[in-house]
């Protein structure tokens, strides 16, 4: 198994955690695009978003109340961004699905 997140999952790797229910885990981002850099990852093996189907919805669902519930908890009152690379052109470098939160500072509106 060489999948990096699959591997935080199952607690092979640590990192700063700062949620984990059955489903999901948040933690901050090892190399932080802004002052506030939180991940949010599938506990299983979800491709990318373009893989999200009937069956694995709950678990995108369950994300977004989660970063909802914790948001103020992380300087992030005045607003923040949700964003999910897919795939090469997306700049995806981790293969397992994966919502990046940032804020905690006003963000510029650039796609790239
Ligand atoms: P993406 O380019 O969308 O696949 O984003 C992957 C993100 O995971 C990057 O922002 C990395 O900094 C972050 N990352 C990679 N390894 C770790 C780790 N061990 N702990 C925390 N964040 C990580
Ligand atoms: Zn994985």
């Amino acid at each position: 198994m060489d999948c990096i997140f699959c591997k935080i999952s199952k607690k092979l790797i640590e990192t700063e955690l700062i949620y984990e229910d059955e489903y999901i885990m948040g933690f901050k981002d090892i190399r932080p695009q802004a002052k506030v850099h939180l991940v949010f990852i599938s506990k299983e093996h979800i491709e990318s978003a373009d893989h999200i189907n009937l069956e694995n919805s709950h678990i995108v669902g369950r994300m977004f109340q989660v970063i909802a519930k914790i948001s103020s908890h992380y300087n992030l009152q005045r607003g923040y961004r949700i964003i999910t690379n897919i795939g090469e052109d997306g700049g995806q470098e981790i293969r397992h699905f994966h919502l990046h939160i940032i804020g905690g500072e006003p963000l510029k509106k650039e796609i790239n």
